[in-house]
């Protein structure tokens, strides 16, 4: 695998390179984020990843500062997983003036979910996913559901602009237990650890009774926050969204629906969702 810091490096070896399929990430990798490049491998010539914890798309009180880099190990699991190419820029690469140009998604899909607990985090996202694929160039970029609002957001970035790109989503990796894999996982105590699968067994519990039938979204909700309160939870929103739009669907709304959640355990705040 070759690594690329410079723009110009790694623009040199695109250019080589063939059908491309891009995997963006922040590093710390897990599986799957290397599930994501298997998928990507199956569909280019070559696979070109980046890693870069991108400034913009975090709150002043998250935590940029503390978001695990773990550079030497990443490069070994991408050069097992087949990856061609790995784009690693710093900030003075990325970011070598302040930004000053952004990506504004849609309010109606930022102000909501993530949105509303992360102002500004779209922004953020789009901005560096725009200027990563004009880095890059490739025919196919992969984002995982894990976050998928995101997936949502960026999807309609590109359709929007109509950048010469075909996203491509990549189901949601998962421990044993259910719990999604994250990098943010690390950050658990031992006990926290135990606790957290609690957050997708929720979920489910909401995806079978939709599927049963049960079309009483609220109360499905409340007994879902409720549940994660009284485990010790603090949990900033759960509930079922159309897939679309991630608006709430009407009443007799026939619509594909997702239910998602956020919800901190201790410090540390977790994300998940499933499809209905
Ligand atoms: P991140 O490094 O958190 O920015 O994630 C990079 C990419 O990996 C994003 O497209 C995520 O949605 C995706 N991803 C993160 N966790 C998972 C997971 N457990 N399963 C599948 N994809 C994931």
């Amino acid at each position: 695998m070759q690594i690329h810091t410079t723009i110009e490096s790694l623009r040199a070896a695109r250019a080589a390179a063939g059908k491309v399929a891009f995997v963006p990430t922040m590093g710390n990798l897990h599986e799957g984020h290397i599930t994501l490049m298997r998928q990507a491998g199956e569909r280019a010539d070559a696979v070109i990843a980046s890693i870069f914890v991108n400034r913009l798309q975090f709150g002043p009180r998250e935590d940029f500062d503390k978001y695990p880099r773990t550079l030497a190990a990443d490069c070994e699991r991408l050069e097992a997983a087949g990856v061609a190419h790995l784009f690693a820029p710093d900030e003075t690469v990325m970011y070598p003036t302040p930004q000053q140009y952004h990506v504004d998604p849609a309010p109606a899909h930022v102000s909501i979910l993530e949105g509303e607990f992360r102002a500004g985090h779209f922004r953020g996202v789009a901005t560096v996913v725009l200027k990563l694929l004009n880095i890059v160039q490739p025919d196919i970029a992969l984002f995982g559901k894990k976050d998928y609002q995101q997936l949502m957001v960026l999807s309609n970035m590109v359709r929007e602009f109509a950048l010469p790109v075909e996203v491509l989503p990549g189901e949601t990796v998962r421990a044993p237990d259910g719990l999604a894999l994250s990098s943010r996982n690390g950050y658990l105590s031992a006990a926290e650890r135990a606790e957290a699968p609690r957050l997708y067994r929720q979920l489910t519990a909401i995806r079978d009774a939709v599927l049963a039938g049960d079309r009483d979204f609220l109360k499905l909700e409340t007994m879902a926050v409720a549940e994660l309160a009284a485990h010790g939870w603090r949990p900033d929103y759960v509930t079922v969204r159309r897939r679309a739009d991630l608006q709430p669907p009407a009443h007799g709304d026939a619509a594909p629906l997702v239910v998602l959640a956020a919800a901190k355990l201790g410090t540390t705040r977790l994300i998940d969702n499933l499809e209905i």
